[in-house]
């Protein structure tokens, strides 16, 4: 029977819901329960995948090819769960259920309305994930209690618990505590409006999560209780913490799992938190910096790349350096700012995935720059597509050479769209999406970092390498050390005679977590440390570089 922990938010958003649901497993998870987290998305985007991520983030991609919200990320990186299409639930898709039936007539001439048919598809979607092999089933709800678009889930969750037996969900409210600096005082009064809103939809929260500056004392803790209607003890402290992964410790300091676990009247068990100690520990030591570019379109919203950013870090820890990323907008490099000056601190260059024609010949510049100058290079989807342009115009010769993302019928047409994909224009849900397997060529930089020949990684493109070109590119130099098993895909290519030069047609960002950073990641960010103290050797000994 699987139980359910309800994770609504209020009082402002971005207060860390996806990170609260996340820790919460994980600790679960240190105790030997089994846990699943979903994300409720009141928005009517079907899938986050047509969405900007200026505005909505990074889209993450499930193996089974879903696109999903970025807090799917957390859950993965936080626990053993591995998501899928079901742990992403929008309006859209709900209403887009519902609609189906309809038309199909399977509601038999009953007036189809929000309370029962839409919150009875929410119910559904919610009790998919309950299965034998799931003993706590944690679902976030997203968006601010108060929001119109997602009362229909808030409802459905009402519904839902009652539906259960006593003792199987609890409701946790995550809410903000401001602390007001002139008043010298955190103040509760914002957490009391949302706890009001929240019962006046008839739900009593179990236990409020107050997002603080600093520890509530108890006075504070008291005040919250009474008004909200809990026990003292489930009022607990979300301390500001300088790094996510200490999240599930500062919980577990609180008794969040140990409270958790009495309201759901699960059987005591002793949790071990050796590993999310060690991780600490590492996080908190000394380490020296790696400075990585990452050069991409979207600099000023690192939400966009949010997997990314996490897996150098994971990386970071891996090798015990401090990965400092550095921001840069390609485009200043078409418009002529100087790619010498601009890279003196650096030690390895990153090219991100991305759509759209905005920066590319920056990126392709940089690529050539890194070639040339042995920089480490790592190229991610549009990264990868990008190393191979600029290998056929600067290697090659093959002037012109381009992806017919960017122009229409380049003269080298060295990347272009999917086979499947030609005259398909729909946007949503029709690109590459998912885990393919990828076979490993013996000898290459691919197979000593991974340590195995075959692997299976996350895919989300539209375009890719054509092959007609890998004879004229292998004969300059370019190696074609990744391909799916079939032959029809290339999923990686290296240079010779560089330290560290790989593109990869796949997001590996999407599958590391902090225990076991990718090896991609930890290669780059090693050989990027390895050229770094090579550089300084050559600085100190008075020559100009790179
Ligand atoms: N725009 C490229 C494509 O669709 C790359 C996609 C990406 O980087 N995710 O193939």
């Amino acid at each position: 029977m699987t139980k359910y922990v309800f994770v609504t938010g209020g009082v402002l958003s971005s207060l860390g819901k996806g990170l609260a649901s996340a820790s919460i497993g994980a600790l679960l998870e240190s105790r030997g329960y089994r846990v699943s987290i979903q994300k409720l998305d009141p928005y009517i985007n079907v899938d986050p995948g047509t969405m900007s991520p200026f505005q909505h983030g990074e889209v993450f991609v499930t193996d089974d090819g879903a696109e999903t919200d970025l807090d799917l990320g957390h859950y993965e990186r936080f626990t053993q769960m591995v998501a899928t299409q079901k742990h992403n639930v929008t309006s859209g898709r709900v209403y887009q259920k519902v609609i189906n039936k309809e038309r199909r007539g399977d509601y038999l001439g009953n007036t189809v309305q929000v309370i029962p048919h839409i919150t009875d598809e929410i119910k559904a979607s919610i009790r998919k994930l309950d299965t034998p092999e799931i003993d706590v089933s944690i679902v976030e709800i997203g968006g601010t209690v108060g929001d119109i678009e997602s009362l229909p889930f808030l409802e459905a969750i009402r519904q839902l618990r009652l539906d259960l037996e006593p003792g199987n969900a609890i409701n946790v409210h995550l809410t903000y505590v401001p602390y007001l600096r002139s008043a010298k005082e955190l103040k509760s009064k914002p957490t009391q409006h949302s706890v009001k809103e929240l019962r006046s939809i008839g739900i009593q929260p179990d236990m409020i999560l107050c997002r603080c500056e600093m520890d509530l004392p108890d006075s504070v803790r008291e005040k919250i209780a009474l008004f909200c209607n809990v026990p003292p003890h489930a009022v607990k402290a979300a301390v500001d913490v300088d790094n996510i992964y200490k999240v599930p410790l500062k919980f577990a300091q609180h008794n969040v799992d140990t409270t958790v676990c009495q309201m759901l009247q699960l059987p005591e068990r002793k949790s071990d938190l050796s590993a999310w100690k060690k991780l600490c520990q590492i996080i908190d030591a000394k380490r020296d910096p790696v400075h990585i570019a990452i050069v991409g379109k979207y600099v000023d919203y690192p939400d966009s790349y949010k997997s990314l950013i996490e897996a150098l870090h994971h990386a970071g820890l891996a090798n015990r350096a401090d990965v400092q990323l550095h921001w840069m907008e390609s485009a200043r490099f078409e418009k002529g700012d100087d790619l010498e000056q601009a890279m003196a601190q650096i030690d390895g260059i990153l090219i991100p995935g991305g759509f759209g024609i905005r920066g590319v010949e920056g990126m392709i510049r940089t690529i050539q720059y890194a070639r040339t100058k042995h920089i480490p290079f790592f190229g991610i989807c549009l990264g990868m597509q990008l190393a191979c342009v600029e290998f056929a115009r600067n290697a090659v010769g093959l002037d012109g050479a381009n992806s017919s993302e960017f122009e229409d019928d380049p003269h080298y047409k060295v990347i272009y769209k999917l086979r499947e994909l030609v005259d398909i224009d729909e946007m949503g849900g029709t690109m590459r999406l998912g885990a393919y397997d990828c076979d490993l060529k013996p000898e290459s930089l691919a197979i000593k970092t991974y340590g195995k020949s075959q692997i299976s990684e996350r895919h989300r493109h539209r375009f890719e390498f054509n092959k007609e070109y890998m004879p004229i590119m292998m004969d300059s130099g370019l190696k074609f050390t990744g391909m799916s098993p079939d032959g029809l895909f290339v999923e990686i290519v290296e240079i010779e005679d560089h330290p560290w030069f790989l593109g990869c047609q796949f997001h590996p960002e999407f599958k590391s977590d902090p225990f076991d950073a990718h090896p991609l990641f930890q290669g780059f960010v090693a050989a990027s440390i390895a050229y770094g103290a090579a550089k300084k050797v050559r600085v100190d000994q008075g020559e100009m570089v790179p």
